[in-house]
């Protein structure tokens, strides 16, 4: 008899063997332009500090500040003696950055997709979700149990079939969509999907995890970026990304907010999140409403990287964000191209299947408003001459 847990050995080794296997780095510095990353002074690409507030002055005075009078935990759920004055305090400030009736915080972007979901919708019901929706909305969507309806990426036309299929067997539907796709960069068409959804009158619902902080009017997301404001019933947000801290956001109609409040799983059975979470969030909003100049840095980095990654030959696929996916094809060839560029002192990640799907491996670039133009220039060279050495550019 084998011993029980061959099946673990097994499938690492199969994982090792299709290259499949992620490193798991260890960060010996702040999440900055330039860290060091196992020991080691790189250019950073990878973290999702589009804004550079992770280090900010501002957010880690404030954090100081709360911990000096609130202490380190609030030890315990929101929905017992969990919410704190800061706590309302800061989903006032989103709601209104937002131009939404309401918002709700949880722990982070993943638990705000477990929180809104399953109150939603139940096995009488039907979701209609995008094929390359990330995981968690995905995990959210099986703990409510609903009948899952899978419709094509971006495809408006693909949704209303799914619907006229599918709808008329049940209660209700949602639509559930990721606003910027992170592994592509690319923007979901929420204006058409949006004409959809209200046609067969879904609940809608967008996860602007990518968005939140980069698009829209002073980084105001998606749904801002597409002026449907009060049309989107439900907004999920993070602040773990742009934001620099972390925590999720559920915004949205009042009602909505509220019936949460009551049902939503987190929020009723997880602890709220910490005083320096939250008031380092509060300063991010106080930034973000004080000026747009990091979003339109960031933005003018996007835009330069992108058309020097281009004019070099590189296939960046259909990004229309500040996130590059440079398309390798194999994950062997990404694994390499990732683990040459770290040795040329940058620092960017592969990604291929289960992550991305099988023959569309990559490397992901996160541009941020933190780089400057010599930093952009250092990490273009290294494209350049990694490409130019596996094969995948001739220039
Ligand atoms: C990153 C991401 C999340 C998770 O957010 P966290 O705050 O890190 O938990 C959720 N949804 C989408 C679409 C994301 O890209």
């Amino acid at each position: 008899m084998g011993d029980k847990l061959d099946f673990i050995r097994e499938e690492m080794e199969r994982l090792r063997n299709e290259g499949l296997l992620i490193t798991i780095r260890r960060m010996d510095t702040p999440p900055g332009a330039w860290m060091v990353v196992d020991g080691r002074k790189v250019l950073n690409f990878c973290t999702n500090n589009y804004l550079g507030l992770a280090t900010h002055p501002r957010l880690k005075e404030a954090a100081i500040k709360a911990i000096e009078e609130w202490g380190a935990g609030p030890a315990a759920v929101r929905s017992i003696a969990g919410t704190q004055r800061l706590h309302l305090e800061l989903e006032e400030r989103l709601a209104r950055f937002k131009g939404v009736e309401a918002a709700l915080y949880v722990q982070s972007g993943f638990c705000a997709n477990q929180a809104a979901i399953p109150p939603l919708v139940g096995p009488e019901d039907v979701i209609f979700s995008d094929e390359l929706n990330h995981a968690s909305i995905i995990d959210g969507c099986r703990l409510s149990r609903a009948k899952i309806v899978v419709y094509k990426h971006c495809d408006p036309e693909d949704l209303e079939e799914k619907i006229k299929e599918h709808l008329p067997n049940y209660r209700r539907g949602l639509l559930v969509t990721d606003g910027v796709f992170s592994m592509d960069g690319d923007i979901a068409p929420l204006d058409k999907l949006y004409e959809v959804a209200e046609k067969y009158g879904l609940i809608t619902m967008v996860d602007d995890a990518h968005g939140e902080g980069v698009l829209g009017r002073g980084g105001r997301g998606i749904v801002d970026h597409f002026g449907l404001h009060g049309r989107f019933d439900i907004e999920i947000g993070t602040l773990s990304k742009a934001f620099g801290v972390v925590g999720g956001v559920i915004a949205g109609k009042k009602v909505i907010v509220d019936f949460l409040r009551q049902k939503a799983r987190p929020f009723l059975f997880s602890s709220a999140v910490t005083p320096a979470d939250t008031a380092a969030c509060i300063a991010a909003v106080d930034l973000l409403e004080e000026s747009t100049e990091l979003v339109d840095r960031l933005w003018a980095n996007a835009n330069y990287f992108k058309s020097e990654m281009k004019r070099m030959g590189f296939d960046i696929g259909a990004s229309q964000t500040p996130i590059v996916p440079v398309m390798l094809g194999e994950a062997p060839l990404a694994m390499e191209f990732s683990r040459r560029l770290f040795e040329e002192g940058v620092f960017a990640m592969a990604l291929g299947f289960p992550t991305v799907p099988r023959g569309k491996a990559r490397i992901r670039v996160m541009n941020t408003a933190s780089h400057t133009k010599e930093d952009l220039d250092r990490g273009l060279e290294a494209f350049h001459k990694v490409g130019r050495e596996l094969g995948v550019i001739s220039g």
